[in-house]
């Protein structure tokens, strides 16, 4: 599972534990981004501090991992070469399971690479129940025929939160609690992330 994590949220958490559950996998590996190119207008924060939070939101599930892949890799991330590196380090028995949420299944569609990816591996895109799935459904013919059936919705529950909204709330002194773990919550007061003095970096969307 792929994400910024700016912070990591109980969205983010849901997702990866459905995914888990229905497609019986193994585990489930955090990859937070290093410097995401989509992501290139606006600064995120410290990558380690990304890392540290996925690290705490995640140690209480046996079968989550969080991975430096990204964050320890030079330049800008981009998820095929990620896949690349976990089917060089997995093999070639192994099948692997890219999780999203249906925002970004969506501009997979526009990714240069889909056609590589989608031979190497499964997407499992998360929409909010009803949501979007239409939208999907329309996109779906321009997909390479044979990668296809390699996309696969699941519904999880809930979940309006988001990052950004995460971030606005800090700012703006509202509180975050219950949005996601303690521990990352604890994390982001003590560390004095997102806080009002950064005011001006990150625009609620
Ligand atoms: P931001 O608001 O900064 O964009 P975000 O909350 O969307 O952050 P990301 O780190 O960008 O979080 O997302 C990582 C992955 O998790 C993406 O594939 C995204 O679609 C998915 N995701 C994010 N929020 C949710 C949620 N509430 N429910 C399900 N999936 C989510
Ligand atoms: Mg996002």
């Amino acid at each position: 599972m792929g994400g910024t994590f700016d912070p990591i949220h109980f969205g983010h958490l849901v997702t990866a534990e459905a995914a888990r559950w229905e497609f019986a996998l193994e585990k489930v590996v955090f990859v937070p981004s290093g410097r995401p190119p989509h992501k290139k207008d606006y600064r995120v924060s410290d990558p380690e501090h990304r890392y540290q939070m996925t690290v705490l939101a995640t140690a209480s599930n046996p079968y989550f991992e969080v991975s430096r892949s990204e964050i320890d890799r030079e330049g800008y991330s981009y998820t095929v070469d990620t896949v690349y590196e976990f089917r060089r380090f997995y093999g070639p028995e192994v099948q692997l399971f890219f999780i999203t949420g249906a925002d970004a299944i969506l501009e997979i569609l526009t990714w240069k690479d889909v056609d590589r990816l989608l031979k190497e591996c499964h997407f499992i895109a998360a929409t909010r129940p009803g949501f979007q799935l239409n939208r999907l459904g329309e996109s779906r013919p321009m997909l390479p025929v044979e990668g296809r059936h390699r996309i696969h919705l699941i519904e999880v529950p809930a979940l309006a939160i988001s990052s950004t909204d995460i971030r606005w709330r800090v700012q703006n002194k509202k509180p975050i609690k219950y949005l996601l773990p303690e521990a990352v919550e604890d994390y982001i007061h003590r560390q004095g992330l997102y806080r009002p003095r950064d005011c001006g970096v990150y625009e609620k969307s």
